[in-house]
């Protein structure tokens, strides 16, 4: 199976969480990859966790809302490596309150990051996808897509994630690029430990509590996604595209 071997491949928001997850999983695959994140330096355990274990990583500073960063990242590791073939788009931030106390800063932070970063990084990303006819591209949606309490701003970015999703496939598929979402339900990161202490609870009391609602019994962790991940950038799946696959225990259902 060729899967994601000898790709060339970005992470976004790969310093941590569920981008670490799948930084490592795509180059456990034989992917080379590029751990993005707000800054570098904090790229550096996941990196040196990959090349430890016999893989090929670096890490980039970037800040996905801005052209200027993502251009310079992205052409420090198209020349770094090669080109590039799968992008990850997972940088993202939470800014959640009720609308009635949610500031202008609060939505625009949350557009910014998740939205146009994703539309910056996937912009900058099809010029050399485009030109090898190859491509992958997945977007980290979210179960708020479907609308979340204190989450005005995040699940309209997330939703929108799924628009953009759509487009790119339709818009990109001719040159073999694919372009597919994941939307996540409760996995323990960084991100749901502090919306835990937000929300005045443990992360140990949230994760009983989504185990007791979902069909699997569990809440899910990073390498749940990593796993889907590592399905829609692999070279076998280039029949699945403009898809969203919610990895949430089957929450959902219920
Ligand atoms: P996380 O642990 O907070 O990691 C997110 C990473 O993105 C952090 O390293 C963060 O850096 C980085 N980042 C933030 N803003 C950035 C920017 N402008 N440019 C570059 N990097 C930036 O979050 P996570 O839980 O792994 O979530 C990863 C993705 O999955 C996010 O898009 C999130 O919305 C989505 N998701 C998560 C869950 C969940 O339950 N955890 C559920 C659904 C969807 P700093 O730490 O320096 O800010």
């Amino acid at each position: 199976m060729a899967g994601v071997q000898d790709r060339i491949a970005v992470v976004t928001g790969g310093a941590q969480g569920i981008g670490a997850a799948i930084a490592a999983r795509l180059a456990s695959g034989g992917a080379k990859v590029a751990v993005v994140d707000l800054n570098e330096a904090s790229t550096q355990p996941v990196v040196a966790e990959i090349t430890a274990a016999g893989g090929i990583a670096i890490g980039v500073g970037a800040d996905v809302s801005k052209a200027d960063q993502v251009h310079a990242a992205f052409e420090r590791v198209a020349s770094e490596f090669g080109g590039l073939h799968i992008l990850i788009n997972n940088a993202g931030v939470l800014r959640d309150n009720l609308l009635f106390k949610m500031s202008e800063d609060d939505w625009d932070t949350v557009m910014n990051v998740h939205l146009k970063g994703a539309f910056l990084c996937s912009k900058t990303a099809q010029q050399y996808m485009v030109e090898a006819k190859y491509g992958r591209i997945v977007n980290m949606s979210s179960t708020s897509a479907l609308g979340n309490r204190g989450q005005a701003n995040y699940s309209t970015a997330k939703a929108g994630l799924q628009g953009l999703t759509k487009t790119l496939a339709i818009e990109l598929g001719p040159f073999g690029v694919t372009a597919n979402a994941i939307a996540p339900g409760f996995i323990e990161t960084a991100m749901t430990k502090a919306t835990a202490e937000r929300v005045g609870t443990t992360i140990e009391d949230m994760r009983a509590a989504v185990a007791a609602a979902v069909p699997v019994r569990r809440g899910g962790v990073p390498d749940d996604i990593a796993n889907t991940a590592a399905f829609f950038a692999g070279e076998e799946s280039g029949y699945v595209t403009g898809q969203v696959i919610y990895v949430d225990g089957g929450r959902g259902l219920i």
